[in-house]
């Protein structure tokens, strides 16, 4: 989400005359994204903004915060960092061109629709990519977050759930996907709890009254490839959408769905309004509407109160619920939040051998996993191609999200969809050959 948005505030700089380089020392605006769901990656970004003192009074140059840090910390941070020209708060994402106005008038940008002028999405795509954007986009299609878990910083910083009309997604869908990217993930932090209130029509005039609607009409969007979506929250796993799974074959035959813990009393004072059994639940509808499904999820350790038993249900429920891989997070307690109420009462020493131990598990399973594949043929995307002595190596995704290495003795383009043989597997990644 925060590369969408990154590369939504580049946009909205190109429309006033900017262009994006990768070097400091030839940028004018250096704009610094931040994310503030775990304390780790807040200090990151300040560390990161500490670092940028010098770079700014190297010249006549503006230094800007957005995102969720900077609305968290807002005011403070500017009195903290007196380097730091303009801060842009997550909320404020929404009104980019309006701050940017009074600072840079536009030179060729013109919004399109008048949802766009509200809410800057979508507008202003043009031929010329944005460091970062590849064969493979982004398109956001709802901000904000109406959950409540007690852990999360999220819906203070990001506000409630808005969501974009489908008829500006699918026209988002149609131009990357003339463009050249085959590959688009819909994003959202509850990606499928879309539910727009009003009348909300397709390209069909049928209405798109939820998030399987959505993702049907995206998948018969012009030039559409292979739909992905980030991330879908469980209590909105339904019927209805695992139909969508079984027969739109443009959907990806994997799912990022995080689960954070596998003990119900955990997952009770997380306020993730499901239990463990209902999330398997879950996971056997998706497996059964989509052969070969492979899932992968989130899981916080050491959350307030997490006994032994209750890791020890988190690691039972891996093999049980057959994750294919997962992002560790040791809890980080986040002002404001409920969680942070209470003490953080797990050590930072039991917080981080649960972590090693859990991503132990899980690394030892994606080897076992790849390893499996070695020999089976996969359809790959080709998303980058580099010299590699007198041969190729092409850089590419596989339908179930795995990166995949291929030699070749010709090179290809990124955009080219082919078939691979897999010949080697190590940690995370694939080796082989175009079949
Ligand atoms: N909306 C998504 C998650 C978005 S935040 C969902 O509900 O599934 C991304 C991940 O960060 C979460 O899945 C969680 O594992 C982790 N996370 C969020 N808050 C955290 C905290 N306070 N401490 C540690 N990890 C956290
Ligand atoms: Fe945070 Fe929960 Fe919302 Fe996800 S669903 S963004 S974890 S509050």
């Amino acid at each position: 989400m925060n590369v969408a948005d990154g590369l939504e505030m580049g946009r909205r700089l190109k429309a006033r005359g900017f262009a994006a380089t990768t070097d400091p020392a030839e940028a004018d605006v250096f704009l610094v994204n931040t994310c503030t769901v775990r304390q780790h990656a807040e200090d990151k970004a300040l560390s990161r903004l500490g670092r940028l003192a010098d770079w700014r009074s190297g010249g006549r140059r503006l230094l800007v915060m957005a995102g969720c840090a900077a609305e968290r910390l807002g005011p403070r941070l500017t009195r903290r960092f007196p380097q730091v020209d303009l801060v842009i708060g997550a909320k404020s994402i929404a009104r980019f061109d309006e701050i940017l106005d009074e600072r840079w008038p536009r030179t060729a940008f013109d919004g399109r629709r008048e949802w766009e002028e509200a809410w800057g999405w979508g507008a202003g795509l043009d031929d010329t990519a944005l460091p970062g954007e590849g064969v493979a986009g982004f398109v956001t299609i709802m901000r904000g977050c109406n959950f409540s878990c007690s852990y999360c910083v999220v819906p203070a910083v990001r506000g409630r759930e808005v969501y974009r009309p489908a008829l500006s997604v699918i026209d988002e869908i149609a131009a990357r996907a003339a463009r050249g990217q085959w590959e688009l993930t819909l994003l959202g932090q509850t990606v499928n709890s879309y539910r727009p209130a009003g009348p909300n029509p397709g390209p069909d005039g049928r209405p798109v009254g939820d998030f399987s609607d959505l993702l049907r009409a995206a998948a018969a969007a012009p030039g559409v490839g292979r739909l992905r979506f980030m991330s879908p929250h469980p209590q909105y796993i339904d019927e209805k959408f695992a139909g969508v799974l079984a027969d739109t074959p443009a959907v990806a035959p994997h799912l990022h769905l995080p689960v954070q813990s596998g003990a119900d009393a955990v997952l009770g004072r997380m306020r993730r309004n499901y239990t463990r059994e209902k999330f398997l639940a879950k996971t056997r509808l998706l497996r059964a509407a989509r052969p070969g499904l492979s899932l992968t999820t989130d899981f916080i350790v050491g959350f307030p109160g997490e006994s032994e038993a209750d890791f020890e249900a988190t690691t039972s429920l891996v093999a049980e619920a057959d994750i294919d891989g997962a992002y560790v997070f040791k809890y980080s307690p986040r002002p404001g939040t409920a969680s942070a109420d209470g003490p953080d009462d797990v050590p930072d020493p039991e917080k981080e051998r649960r972590h090693a131990t859990l991503q132990a598990l899980l690394d030892e399973r994606t080897r076992r996993k790849l390893a499996a594949l070695v020999g089976t043929e996969q359809d790959v995307l080709v998303e980058a191609v580099r010299p590699d002595g007198d041969r190729w190596s092409w850089e590419t995704r596989t339908a179930h999200n795995r990166k995949m290495f291929l030699r070749a003795d010709r090179p290809a383009r990124p955009g080219d969809r082919r078939r691979a043989r897999v010949t080697a597997a190590d940690g995370k990644t694939l080796h082989g050959d175009p079949a």
